[in-house]
């Protein structure tokens, strides 16, 4: 099967000089779930911003189904970056707006800016976003204002935004951290039975390293902006964790702990 995603020698210096990504590859495959972990600083979400550009690397090639995005412009930016559909940590919502308009807002990659503006979504569009509320529970709260939800359900209502897309890649950037236990659950439930459902590939930033081993296929660890580990969870070994976070089992757990409070 074809890589759907392959880094090729990336590196991202900032103008600052601090360095984010330093000669990553790794190549993904349809299907794939990958969550990619490691401590704060570790570069997770420069390698995230990077897949659709949000940012630019230094060095290297960043290559979706062998488009290379980290050099493409204008159209063809537009048409790469259609596949690649993203969720974040803080949702970005439109809040005045209704649920049915944000997941609609999935669909603008496809239209003309004109017809963005005016909002003139087709028929079709409007079918499959209310299907795609449908799918993530959500089917009651069409007209509900984005504002009024719970953290919970603007984080739904940001996937459903994503998959509008039809993206052949999810990236998901810390989607459970502003989340309760129970949401979190819910929505890396809802995030992997869309993407598993749809055979697309998904790369999530986690910092719970729990929710990586129960979820993920594959593991990427990232220290100091070095990939320090990709394997399967079950070869995630406590010296793989400390290898990565740089501090023992122990300190970590007590810091979770801590967060927890
Ligand atoms: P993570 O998501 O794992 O917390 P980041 O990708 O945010 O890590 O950051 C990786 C490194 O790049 C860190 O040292 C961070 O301080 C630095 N960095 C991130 N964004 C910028 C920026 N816009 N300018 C300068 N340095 C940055």
């Amino acid at each position: 099967m074809n890589d759907v995603l392959q880094f090729e020698h990336v590196s991202k210096i900032y103008k600052n000089g601090t360095a984010g990504l330093k000669d990553v590859s790794f190549s993904v495959k349809p299907g794939e779930f990958i969550a990619v972990i490691g401590p704060s600083g570790a570069g997770k979400s420069t390698l995230l911003r990077s897949i659709n550009r949000l940012q630019d690397v230094t060095e290297g090639r960043i290559l979706v189904e062998g488009e290379d995005i980290s050099r493409a412009k204008g159209s063809a930016l537009r048409s790469i970056r259609r596949k690649i559909g993203m969720v974040f940590q803080n949702y970005n919502l439109v809040y005045r707006l209704s649920v049915l308009q944000n997941v609609l807002h999935g669909r603008l990659g496809y239209m003309s800016s004109l017809q963005g503006m005016l909002g003139r979504y087709r028929e079709e569009d409007k079918v499959k976003a209310v299907e795609l509320l449908q799918e993530i529970d959500m089917g009651d709260f069409l007209n509900s204002r984005a504002a009024d939800l719970s953290g919970g359900q603007k984080q739904r209502v940001g996937i459903a935004r994503a998959f509008m897309q039809e993206p052949q890649i999810l990236l998901c950037d810390e989607p459970i951290a502003s989340l309760d236990p129970a949401s979190a659950k819910v929505i890396m439930d809802m995030i992997y039975a869309m993407t598993s459902r749809r055979h697309i590939a998904c790369l999530v930033n986690l910092h719970q390293i729990d929710a990586a081993k129960s979820y993920a296929t594959r593991i990427i660890g990232l220290r100091k902006g070095t990939v320090v580990f990709d394997g399967p969870p079950s070869e995630l070994t406590d010296a793989a964790i400390e290898d990565i976070y740089g501090t023992s089992m122990e300190e970590l757990s007590i810091t979770a702990e801590r967060e927890a409070i």
